[in-house]
């Protein structure tokens, strides 16, 4: 169950990903996986190095793209714990579109974003989680567009599983990251992982001034969506914890009637010759 490898990951001194991997890894093992049993697919930016420093199976696949190859490894194989992961450039700009389709298909992967407010790895541009004013090297006079709300438009999107947390949370994040892997459906984890190299504005004590812990709000009901969608507009987004669940709504693979219990991987996909001309025929 050592979800350890000997890569030494290259992240700037401070970075906030270095907890999330910290964190994957003692997820995995909490929940009883061995490395064969768990896929890492990540996309590009820093954080989608991740893919590379953990003990499992690991894709490290295109920009925006590690949705869609962590949904065709979960079809692939139903009995692999599948994690995607990736920035909020990765998952919010050129990602966004399979970003709301995963969740609205609720599809059995869980998606952890390192949201940083910025380009990172390109050395420092505004984002679409960059504030309005942001000052960077692509908004020299500061961003004149506001932050995308993506709890929120997870909400909206259908998600069946909404959590936040921040990176040094490295307890309550290892436990959502716990929640997440045994959600049936897709869970989104969005993880403020602060840029210490590029994003002077959202520090780690930027966030430890600004963020609210859900489990201090008397009455918080992750249950319910209009309470999840209240919280957040009053705390402008900037609330950790477990956001919203739904376990009533089935997954994608459960809706699917006849779904194999062997995993596709294994399975006997040999088609009878004349069967096969038959359906080919219809088509013509
Ligand atoms: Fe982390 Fe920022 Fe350095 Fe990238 S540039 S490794 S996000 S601190």
């Amino acid at each position: 169950k050592d979800f350890r490898n000997n890569v030494k990951p290259n992240w700037c001194p401070g970075c906030g990903d270095f907890s999330v991997q910290a964190a994957i890894q003692r997820a995995a093992a909490n929940v009883g996986l061995t490395p064969e049993e768990l896929a890492i697919v990540s996309g590009i930016g820093c954080s989608g190095r991740i893919s590379g420093y953990i003990n499992s199976y690991g894709f490290h696949g295109i920009h925006g793209r590690s949705l869609p190859i962590a949904q065709g490894v979960k079809m692939a194989n139903k009995d692999l714990t599948v994690i995607a992961s990736g920035g909020d450039g990765d998952g919010f700009a050129i990602g966004m579109g399979h970003t709301i389709h995963a969740i609205r298909r609720n599809i059995d992967v869980t998606y952890i974003v390192m949201d940083n407010q910025i380009y990172g790895l390109t050395k420092g541009q505004t984002s679409p989680r960059s504030d309005a004013g942001f000052v960077t090297k692509s908004t020299p006079q500061g961003s004149i567009e506001s932050a995308l709300s993506v709890m929120e438009m997870a909400l909206t999107a259908g998600a069946t599983f909404v959590a936040q947390s921040f990176s040094t949370d490295l307890k309550d994040l290892t436990a959502l990251i716990e929640e997440g892997i045994n959600h049936k459906g897709f869970s989104l984890i969005n993880v403020f992982s602060p840029c210490v190299t590029y994003n002077k504005v959202n520090t780690y004590d930027w966030f430890k001034e600004n963020l609210t812990k859900l489990s201090n709000i008397e009455g918080y009901d992750p249950h319910n969506k209009e309470m999840a969608m209240q919280t957040l507009m009053k705390h402008k987004g900037l609330v950790t914890g477990l956001i919203y669940q739904n376990t009533e709504q089935k997954s994608y693979q459960d809706s699917i009637n006849g779904y194999s219990e062997t995993p596709l991987s294994q399975a006997d996909l040999t088609i009878d010759e004349e069967e096969f001309n038959k359906m080919i025929a219809e088509f013509m």
